[in-house]
């Protein structure tokens, strides 16, 4: 039987909406940051997004589009100038940022407070014992994603491939905070197929097309897709070959509109709720 799918583009809307709700509601001024360097055109297409959802859930956004030549340490007196400006209540840095910049030390700056990305070791470590104010945007939507399709994690085995920063490590962590059973695989996992094999829920953040096939995917499996990349063809497509894992998971979610849509309405979330610890 073939999964259902997961809708991101339609759960990201009514994110935004309540977002938008909240914000209107309560007459809040509300006041995102977004920083490029560069000219890396997916970079240019992310930024382009989470301007138009501000626009559309009411958040001010200001954009600071920097030449690839700028310093480390132009970079950083900016970031000390929009933890400073009351105005702006989320700082977004776009990664990745041109090999002459320090991104750890970027990051590091940003104030947790202002940390719309949770990336700031300060949230970081705040994940990890599970008392936090804002979740990394990604690994957020994919819970948002999960709960949508009223699946329960508690008990549950989940594998996620991938233990990157942004993604795997917090993405494992999450379900962890929901009782889940997780394995964390990695480029060097053993027997990778087989531990695939045993997910309940298989969440993909690798970067590679068409990496999890449908003979890495146990029937009924909810499979998450974080990935994108190009094809062959140079279409968009995530980690996960769709059409024949979908033939056997309960529930998939597409590239693009699965989790893609979701990191940037958790990111309206986020900004939200920083102008309320702002405002404390
Ligand atoms: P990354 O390159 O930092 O990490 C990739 C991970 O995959 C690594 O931990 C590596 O160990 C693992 N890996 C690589 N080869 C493997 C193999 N052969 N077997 C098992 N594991 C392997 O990437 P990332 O930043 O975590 O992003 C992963 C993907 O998710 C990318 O396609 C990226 O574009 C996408 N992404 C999507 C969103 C979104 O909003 N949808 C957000 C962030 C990243």
């Amino acid at each position: 039987m073939a999964a259902q799918i997961i809708d991101g583009k339609a759960v990201s809307a009514k994110v935004k909406e309540e977002v938008r709700q909240e914000i209107e509601r309560e007459g809040l001024e509300v006041g995102l940051a977004v920083v490029i360097v560069g000219d890396d055109p997916a970079s240019r297409v992310y930024v382009n997004n989470k301007k138009k959802a501000c626009e559309v859930c009411g958040i001010k956004s200001y954009e600071y589009a920097l030449p690839a030549e700028t310093t480390e340490e132009e970079l950083l007196e900016l970031v000390d100038t929009l933890n400073a400006d009351e105005k702006v209540n989320g700082i977004l840095v776009q990664l990745p940022l041109p090999k002459h910049l320090n991104e750890e030390k970027v990051i590091e700056r940003i104030s947790p407070m202002k940390d719309v990305d949770a990336f700031h070791a300060a949230n970081v470590g705040k994940i990890m014992i599970g008392n936090y104010a804002f979740l990394p945007c990604t690994p957020a939507g994919c819970m948002e994603l999960i709960h949508s399709a009223g699946i329960d994690v508690s008990g549950k085995e989940c594998v996620v491939i991938g233990r990157s920063n942004i993604v795997g490590k917090p993405m494992a962590m999450l379900l962890l905070h929901e009782n889940g059973t997780v394995t964390v695989c990695h480029s060097r996992t053993k027997d990778l197929k087989e531990v695939c094999r045993r997910a309940d829920i298989l969440v993909a953040a690798v970067g590679r097309a068409g990496f999890v096939t449908a003979d890495m995917v146990k029937d009924g499996a909810v499979v998450i897709d974080v990935g994108i990349n190009r094809n062959a063809d140079g279409k968009l497509c995530g980690d996960v070959a769709y059409d024949e894992v979908a033939e056997k998971a309960s529930f998939i979610t597409p590239v693009p509109g699965g989790v893609g849509p979701m990191t940037i309405a958790m990111l309206m979330k986020n900004t939200v709720m920083a102008k309320r610890i702002q405002s404390k």
